[in-house]
């Protein structure tokens, strides 16, 4: 399923549950579902409590043991968290469950970094990437600290159906982000402002910078 990153219930975690028998990997079915072929290839697996694969009465006559020994010597319990968003498949997954968006499998996207801060979902960028304009309305004000460059962003959050300036419910289509007019304006002007703040804090901490080498 893929959905714009407002949207996205970031908290969730993901896990193996699933098994390529063309690749030989575990992977996780929600983010990587659809990068390993259908059919006899791609295989659940079920675990038991202590997230060890549960294999049935009939899997050994079609399952070779060298399959077998490589499908339980996998992960299926760890938890993982959702820390990445492709903004091509417009999905949120797993980075270390999932190489494809990132490996030239998924050509039209670009990965972006989520980190938790506080309770909120943040994507870590610069706000200069070529991709940011793309994505920028639906990132607040920076929290955390800086990395380097990288700022801290996080995620507004916004339920399908609801406009995105005034939050009321309203009868359009759900990805529509507005109810009005009236709404559109005053989120593109609250846009520039978060701009124009992330430019002036840039520029009093490039003075700083300036004030030391000096
Ligand atoms: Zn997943
Ligand atoms: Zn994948
Ligand atoms: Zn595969
Ligand atoms: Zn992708
Ligand atoms: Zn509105």
């Amino acid at each position: 399923m893929s959905s714009p990153l407002e949207f996205e219930e970031l908290s969730q975690t993901c896990r193996r549950d699933s098994f390529c028998l063309d690749c030989f990997h575990a992977f996780c079915s929600h983010c990587c579902g659809s990068h390993h072929h259908r059919g006899p290839f791609h295989t659940a697996i079920s675990v038991d409590v202590a997230g060890r694969p549960v294999f049935q009465p009939g899997d050994s006559q079609w399952m070779p043991d060298e399959v077998v020994r490589a499908i339980a010597a996998e992960d299926y319990d760890t938890p993982l968290p959702r820390d990445s968003y492709c903004t091509g498949c417009k999905k949120i997954f797993c980075a270390a469950a999932c190489p494809h968006h990132s490996n030239g499998t998924c050509l039209a996207g670009v990965v972006l970094r989520i980190e938790e801060h506080g309770g909120a979902h943040c994507v870590r960028c610069t706000g200069f990437e070529p991709w940011f304009r793309r994505v920028e309305g639906y990132l607040g004000d920076p929290v955390g600290e800086e990395e380097d460059e990288l700022l801290l962003l996080p995620v507004l959050r916004r339920a399908p159906g609801t406009c995105a300036q005034c939050h009321a419910h309203w009868a359009g289509w759900h990805y529509e982000q507005h109810c009005s007019l009236p709404c559109i304006n005053a989120w593109r002007q609250e846009v520039l402002m978060r701009r124009e703040r992330r430019e002036a804090r840039r520029a009093a901490r490039d003075l700083a910078n300036l004030q030391i080498h000096h």
